[in-house]
């Protein structure tokens, strides 16, 4: 969990209308996301506009951080950038009728002593925009299935060899191969032949 970070609403957000930039860097190392975990070696910088929208406090702006985590397909690091949008509203009061958008309840709430915690905010933003399926580089290719090699960085063979026994599996299965000693055309409903549709 991250350290808060802690704004007064004080004199400056006094009134509705008031804007305040709250700018800063947050030396936070590593967030999980699911299954994946991922480090910050940069830590995490922030430039948020605090305005007083009248009933509560309007926290919008950018959230960037470099990360690093293990690709999903060859478990080697994998390193990229975020750039998230900040959007959260602190409300002074809780609001009275809730229940009905209880769906809605997208808040926060402005403490007792008249601050608000950014952190969450931030992290939110920055899960936000970490990718569901984390890979090294878009065409990864991954790990052989046999050996484990990391086909990145070397061809074992064994992916050719996979190949060319399905290929052989799909000949042996073809209605053609079976009928390939009588003098037949047509008729399969499994190969590659420009047949019209079959039943
Ligand atoms: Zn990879
Ligand atoms: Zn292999």
């Amino acid at each position: 969990m991250m350290d808060p970070i802690v704004i007064c609403i004080d004199d400056r957000l006094a009134n509705p209308g008031d804007t305040w930039s709250a700018a800063g860097h947050v030396d936070e190392h590593s967030y999980s996301l699911g299954d994946h975990d991922f480090e910050l070696p940069g830590g995490i910088d922030y430039d948020v506009v605090l305005t007083n929208a009248g009933e509560g406090i309007l926290a919008t702006g950018l959230v960037r951080a470099h990360v690093v985590g293990t690709c999903d397909r060859c478990l080697e690091r994998a390193e990229f950038d975020v750039a998230s949008e900040v959007d959260e509203y602190y409300l002074f009061e809780e609001p009275e009728n809730l229940g009905e958008d209880e769906d809605e309840a997208d808040y926060e709430l402005v403490s007792a002593d008249r601050t608000i915690d950014l952190s969450g905010a931030l992290v939110a933003a920055l899960v936000m925009e970490t990718p569901f399926v984390v890979l090294c580089r878009e065409d990864c290719r991954g790990l052989c299935p046999v050996c484990g090699a990391n086909l990145n960085v070397e061809d074992c063979g064994h992916a050719a060899e996979l190949e060319a026994e399905r290929e052989r599996e799909r000949m042996e299965s073809s209605p053609f191969s079976a009928l390939a000693g009588l003098d037949l055309t047509g008729g399969g409903d499994e190969d590659d032949a420009p047949t019209g549709p079959t039943e």
